[in-house]
């Protein structure tokens, strides 16, 4: 952990849930195990019901038609 990253831009690192939509602390995230790899791209999630639900279907969120939704 460097205290001087998290300093400079006044937070955490942020990902948005491809899922829901929602901005989400990367090491929040992970701390939690709400981290994938798909296709050599990290997505982190709000919570484990999005995680599952893009596990289950990536495609169906990487369309770019697909607009994330609570
Ligand atoms: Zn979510």
């Amino acid at each position: 952990m460097d205290a001087h990253d998290t300093m400079a831009t006044g937070g955490a690192p942020t990902a948005i849930d491809p899922v829901c939509g929602m901005t989400v602390e990367k090491p929040q995230a992970e701390a939690k195990g709400l981290h994938t790899v798909h296709e050599d791209a990290d997505y982190w999630f709000c919570g484990k019901g999005c995680l599952l639900e893009f596990r289950d279907d990536p495609g169906h969120f990487l369309d770019p038609a697909y607009v994330p939704a609570m």
